[in-house]
């Protein structure tokens, strides 16, 4: 029981109020096990049903990819065939790119006006991070925030 909860993949479902599936494990170990990839429902699938002891439901998985989602443990984009792609939540997204108008002071996420630009600032972010990882940084994180006027301010 006491190692049960000790378990990093158990803590995080519970902390995100999913139930610790044999399932939900194997998911979230699988997306953990490989951070710095992303994967279409179909691949999942693939990579998951290779282990012939446990049997992967379809549309149980993809319902925990959707939940691992909504609750932010999981990112999904939209590639350009317009095919979803999941990956873990890098620890670099968790604060969104942002603008801060400083005349109306509205401060909302960049994603809307970046759209593909967005994904090359999280990779900068992502790389910055990894780079001071190494030098020996620890516990960063990115704040990115772009400050002026929004586009309402500046018409006026
Ligand atoms: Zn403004």
């Amino acid at each position: 029981m006491t190692a049960d909860a000790n378990d990093p993949i158990n803590a995080l479902l519970a902390a995100h109020g999913l139930r610790r599936t044999t399932m939900g494990r194997r998911v979230l170990g699988w997306f953990l096990a490989h951070p710095d990839t992303s994967f279409t429902h179909a691949q999942l699938l693939d990579a998951l049903s290779a282990d012939p002891d446990v049997a992967v439901d379809k549309v149980t998985l993809y319902r925990l990819v959707d939940r691992l989602t909504q609750v932010g443990l999981l990112l999904c984009r939209v590639d350009a065939n317009r095919v979803r792609r999941y990956q873990s939540m890098p620890a670099s997204v968790l604060a969104l790119p942002h603008f801060e108008c400083q005349s109306c002071h509205q401060d909302k996420p960049l994603s809307e006006a970046l759209h593909d630009q967005q994904e090359a600032l999280e990779r900068a972010s992502q790389m910055a991070v990894e780079a001071l990882r190494s030098l020996g940084y620890r516990d960063l994180h990115v704040d990115v925030a772009v400050r002026g006027l929004c586009v309402d301010c500046a018409e006026k």
